[in-house]
């Protein structure tokens, strides 16, 4: 009788050689000469990386690599170049982000009177078969940088235009709407029409409405401007992939997805054209804090419908995140930021202004604090990660408390809760978000001195807390894990111009004297933590970094390709890096013209 040993041995030896040779077995890609940051826990900077079918299987020297390489193995020298983890853009608004690259879009530019006639003609000319009742959309109205400073637009500039078509601009702030005659005639918008709450319509000193209208006063135009249709919901999640893909971005977060954004990803990806790792965080909203079950059940109904499973190679969709704002902005004139010390208002004159407390410290909290601790513990059990908007250091603060309520209800339990903007916080609380391993999501760009930064704000804020104006080097001094959004379209997607505002603290040279200097006293941060805020870090707020983040062994191959390398380059410099290729899943969904591939 044979003994079952050589038998069990002689399959040990047939697996042991299967698996050294699959370890060993050609890959598809190799990347080698590089400098490759990985984001791994060391930090560590290799040579190449090999890939196969969509992981990576390799990262390290050159010496190295050489034993993937087989006769299909295609290999991309680097020449020196730098390689790191593809951009992960822990918050940010997509389908609104695309759907303005598609309408008549003045992209934040600095225009004279007559240029902002010429681009809006322009894309009337462009679109002459929808007159004379089409409505026109024009976006991304930088207002408070139009040419020469403090001039002034009304209704006659846009009346000028040859069109008979009612035609609206919207401020990129998001706070003020300029309507042409035929649009005002339309929204029936008159010299006798009151200001709506919340809204402030400007009459010219004959008592006629301007044209300028403010927040509450241009709503009247969501229900006269047709909804986006399905097909259009469609070409803007494709234009967002594209934009994208050419920044380096493989992953994001939608901060406050609505069902038409998860559905037109979700027709894209059919399509095949699913170029980037959708993560999707649907709101509860303040009114649903009477009834939070049926909220979160709505929030799990949502994952039940798109989300597609573990990550994988193949882009797919992901929703495991909620999304609760808990207050407005700091900035004026809105003021609705909830703060823990009063705005301050000026008792004095404009020549000889006296700032002292005044009666507001912006709204309550939109959500009541039992309601808050409610809602993230009923998240927390149901697996869903609660990302909160916070911009006051009341609203911060509160969120605090309740994933503190969260912690003790839930302990162990990995639920990674994020609080985005944090634009003001109590250095009482700077410590807590270490303790609690909450993660602030911030716009890197914001920390900078520019018109919403500088102008007033000094003022209405007090020197004190003027000084912590976005804290993030402060936070993260205190173990904070700072993690990067954008909040795209909220400013231009340029991801590389935010990470070099988070070291610099600087604003653009072009910016003008009145925007010199770093803001506040906050250090800012190194380049490696803005590259990690923006990678594993964020990959880490996304319950990701367990295959993407970094550029590690058994990881998704989710890479770009720089035109120059961010560790050497003087830091203003950063913001000029441009990507020459983006790799999802070993695909590449982007390469820049003369980048060979
Ligand atoms: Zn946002």
């Amino acid at each position: 009788m044979r003994s079952p040993l050589p038998l069990a041995l002689a399959s040990l030896v047939l697996l042991w050689t299967a698996v050294a040779g699959a370890a060993d077995a050609p890959a598809d890609v190799v990347y080698r000469g590089g400098r490759i940051y990985t984001a791994n826990a060391g930090d560590d900077i290799v040579e190449a990386l090999a890939i196969r079918a969509g992981r990576i299987v390799y990262a390290g020297s050159d010496a190295g690599v050489g034993r993937f390489t087989g006769a299909a193995t295609r290999t991309v020298d680097l020449g020196g170049r730098t390689a790191m983890p593809g951009l992960v853009d822990g918050h940010m608004h997509p389908l609104e982000g695309g759907s303005l690259l598609l309408k008549c879009n003045l992209n934040y530019e600095a225009l004279t009177v007559t240029q902002l006639q010429a681009r809006i003609q322009a894309c009337l000319d462009a679109t002459r078969s929808e007159e004379p009742d089409g409505w026109v959309e024009v976006v991304s109205w930088f207002q408070q940088n139009m040419l020469p400073a403090g001039v002034a637009t009304s209704r006659a500039t846009l009346d000028a235009l040859a069109t008979s078509r009612p035609v609206i601009v919207r401020s990129s702030f998001g706070h003020t709407v300029l309507a042409n005659s035929r649009a005002l005639a339309l929204a029936r918008i008159t010299r006798d029409t009151p200001d709506p709450l919340g809204g402030k319509i400007a009459h010219d000193a004959a008592g006629e409405p301007t044209g300028i209208l403010e927040d509450a006063a241009f709503e009247v135009f969501d229900t006269l401007v047709p909804k986006p249709t399905p097909a259009q919901d469609v070409a803007a999640a494709r234009a967002a992939l594209a934009a994208l893909a050419r920044q380096g971005v493989t992953t994001f977060l939608d901060a406050a997805a609505q069902a038409e954004s998860m559905a037109a990803f979700h027709a894209v990806q059919h399509s095949g054209g699913l170029t980037a790792r959708a993560h999707f965080a649907p709101p509860i909203l303040p009114p649903e804090a009477g009834h939070l079950d049926a909220a979160i059940a709505r929030i799990v109904a949502f994952r039940k419908r798109y989300d597609q499973g573990p990550i994988v190679a193949a882009p797919r969709l992901t929703v495991r995140n909620a999304k609760l704002f808990l207050d407005g902005v700091i900035a004026g004139p809105s003021f609705t930021g909830a703060m823990l010390e009063p705005y301050l208002v000026n008792a004095g004159t404009e020549t000889e202004p006296r700032w002292q407390a005044g009666p507001s410290r912006g709204p309550a909290v939109y959500f009541p604090a039992p309601a808050l601790k409610a809602a993230l513990i009923g998240l927390g059990r149901a697996g869903i990660d609660p990302h909160m908007h916070a911009d006051g250091d009341r609203a911060v603060h509160e969120a605090l408390d309740a994933i503190e309520a969260l912690r003790s209800a839930l302990p162990g339990k990995d639920i990674r809760p994020a609080i985005a903007h944090d634009e003001i916080v109590s250095p009482d609380d700077f410590a807590r978000f270490a303790r609690l391993k909450a993660f602030a999501v911030l716009s890197l760009q914001w920390g900078k001195p520019a018109s919403d930064t500088v102008d007033g704000l000094r003022d209405y804020l007090g020197p004190a807390r003027a000084r912590i104006l976005e804290p993030s080097g402060l936070l993260a001094a205190q173990g904070a894990a700072i993690a990067y959004g954008s909040d795209w379209p909220v400013d231009p997607l340029d991801e590389w111009f935010a990470l070099k505002v988070g070291v610099t603290r600087t604003n653009a040279a072009d910016a003008g004297p009145k925007y010199a200097g770093r803001l506040g006293a906050d250090p800012g941060l190194t380049r490696l933590q803005v590259l990690r805020a923006i990678t594993i870090v964020a990959a880490r707020e996304l319950h990701a970094d367990d295959v993407s983040g970094s550029l590690e062994t058994g990881k998704l191959a989710d890479l770009i390709v720089l035109d120059r390398d961010p560790f050497t380059i003087p830091a203003e410099e950063i913001a000029a890096i441009r990507v020459l290729q983006t790799v999802v899943g070993g695909h590449t969904v982007y390469a820049a013209p003369g980048f060979g591939n």
